[in-house]
């Protein structure tokens, strides 16, 4: 195995100059004015040593992976009985599908899609107001990245409420069924505020060493229950391209349509990468390839 930081040069002048960048997401109009041009990448090794090249310090919006930390988050404080209002099944289908919800009753197949995600922000906010949750969502990503300097963008939280549309569908949906607590106007707020929080690769990467098991990452959750949470990212972690994913890269991770993707090799290193273009699945074209190539090139997989 080479070392670390020449393998990350080696990403950065191969794949980080792919002319073939994919589309950056503009659905939600703030996203559509990020420059393509834009590759980072970070890794954090599990003696605490951090290697990062190109743009892994320049913040972007983290948009679904934030949906690991609001799942942490919500198995802390509900445990087990989250499961009675969402799967753990991958969906097979687009990250904003409606499909499967009216088969099964307003029940979101994982916490990973957004219906699933939209169900897991209710549970946590549960009466609370919006601020609240976000407050403790934002201590929680600090705590993890020991970094209090990480925040949330109200321009592309305001643009994602203005255009958010199908994400109102999906929450009247299942607020129809019964599995919304909240107004969906007050979930779906803080749901997307929470989507509009801004971390570069080398807050990331530092963020995500709680699900590698680094001995000396902030314990925040249980070895048990990390341990679900990776099980989760590589089954559902990208929408009907996990199972792509997992045979490409063979390490769980979570996409956002912000071009970020986490990636964990439990117990030798946690990975943020961001090229923003996306494949047709709306996970980051560059960063797959990108990660597909580290594995390939340190033998970091889950499958031996
Ligand atoms: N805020 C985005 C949405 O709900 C998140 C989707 C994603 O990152 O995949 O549409």
């Amino acid at each position: 195995m080479t070392d670390i930081p020449t393998i990350l040069r080696a990403i950065l002048d191969t794949v980080g100059q792919s002319a073939d960048r994919g589309q950056v997401a503009d659905y939600i109009p703030e996203l559509a004015s990020v420059d393509p041009a834009h590759f980072g990448l970070s890794v954090v090794l599990a003696d605490g040593s951090q290697h990062s090249v190109g743009d892994a310090a320049v913040p972007f919006s983290i948009q679904s992976v934030s949906k690991v930390f609001a799942l942490a988050l919500a198995l802390g404080r509900l445990g087990d009985r989250l499961w009675t209002r969402v799967g753990r099944e991958p969906s097979g289908l687009a990250f904003n599908s409606i499909l499967q919800l009216e088969h099964e009753k307003g029940k979101p197949r994982n916490p990973f899609i957004n219906a699933g995600a939209i169900v897991v922000t209710d549970a946590v906010l549960a009466g609370h107001a919006p601020r609240e949750y976000l407050g403790e969502l934002l201590r929680f990503i600090r705590a993890a990245a020991e970094d209090d300097d990480i925040h949330i963008n109200e321009d592309v939280a305001r643009s994602e409420t203005e255009t958010g549309h199908r994400n109102f569908a999906l929450a009247h949906f299942m607020r129809g069924h019964g599995n919304l607590q909240n107004p969906p106007e007050l979930t779906l707020g803080a749901y997307f505020h929470q989507c509009a929080v801004e971390m570069s690769c080398d807050q990331l990467a530092r963020a995500g060493r709680f699900l590698m098991g680094a001995p000396d990452a902030p314990r925040l959750v249980s070895p048990d229950r990390v341990r679900r949470i990776n099980a989760l990212m590589m089954s559902c972690g990208h929408y009907d391209g996990s199972g792509e994913f997992a045979y490409r890269v063979g390490l769980p991770g979570k996409s956002g349509v912000g071009g970020g993707i986490l990636v964990i090799a439990p117990g030798r290193a946690s990975i943020a990468v961001w090229s923003p273009g996306l494949n047709l699945q709306g996970n980051s074209k560059l960063g797959t390839e990108a990660v597909e190539m580290l594995a390939r090139r340190t033998g970091w997989s889950v499958f031996g």
